[in-house]
């Protein structure tokens, strides 16, 4: 029996209300209690927010290292004095602990991205200022290994840079850099030993010339 009027639009309403919160979930990715309307958009309640590590404290502006402070004066950076780095700058959006690295482990497997989308509005909401007076050209994202894209079905640098990209109002080149071989995991290794991983294995796509490059956190 074909569907009547009523029931197409029923149908239609709820693929809607489906659609919305998949892009705005009604529960919080953390603790999965219920949203408030305006807390839909970062998908996260405020009792979690508060219990993500987000950086209030003085922080080297080339490394994103917290630095010590003496009277309100900031004090040298000492994990990246002498390092010879191949960004300029450096923005965190928090410290790779507690709720913020259960979150940030989460977008490595989320495949409908919904984690990611919400690490995303929150790294908007938190610095949006300092990125605006960046004056960004152009956004790209980290590359994966197509393999381990495979393996996870999901990546998330892709999304967090096409989300930015949105947000600036700028073009987002997602595939602007490559990688020159698989680099090897990152996790366990010291933040020296990090830099030394990616060493070399990034290149600049041919069709693309640049002269700076910025990397968020
Ligand atoms: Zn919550
Ligand atoms: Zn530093």
């Amino acid at each position: 029996m074909p569907a009547s009027p009523t029931q197409r639009t029923r149908w239609w309403r709820d693929a809607v209300s489906a659609g919305l919160d998949l892009l705005f979930p009604a529960k919080c990715i953390a603790c999965h209690g219920d949203l408030s309307e305006e807390q839909r958009e970062s998908a996260i309640c405020r009792e979690c927010e508060e219990r993500l590590e987000f950086i209030d404290w003085p922080v080297c502006p080339r490394c994103a290292a917290p630095v010590p402070s003496t009277n309100g004066v900031d004090l040298a950076c000492n994990h990246c004095r002498g390092d010879k780095l191949r960004f300029q700058r450096a923005i965190a959006l928090g410290s790779y602990e507690g709720l913020l690295r259960q979150l940030v482990m989460r977008t490595k497997a989320d495949r409908q991205g919904v984690v990611t989308h919400a690490l995303a509005e929150l790294a908007w909401q938190r610095l949006r200022d300092q990125l605006l007076a960046l004056q960004i050209d152009v956004v790209t994202a980290v590359p994966m290994h197509r393999w381990r894209r495979w393996q996870r079905g999901a990546n998330a640098p892709q999304l967090i840079a096409r989300r930015l990209a949105e947000k600036l109002n700028i073009p987002c080149a997602g595939e602007m850099l490559r990688l020159v071989r698989n680099v090897p995991p990152q996790v366990g290794l010291s933040r020296p030993a990090r830099f030394r991983n990616l060493a070399g294995e990034m290149a600049v796509g041919a069709s693309y010339h640049l002269d700076v490059n910025v990397v968020l956190n």
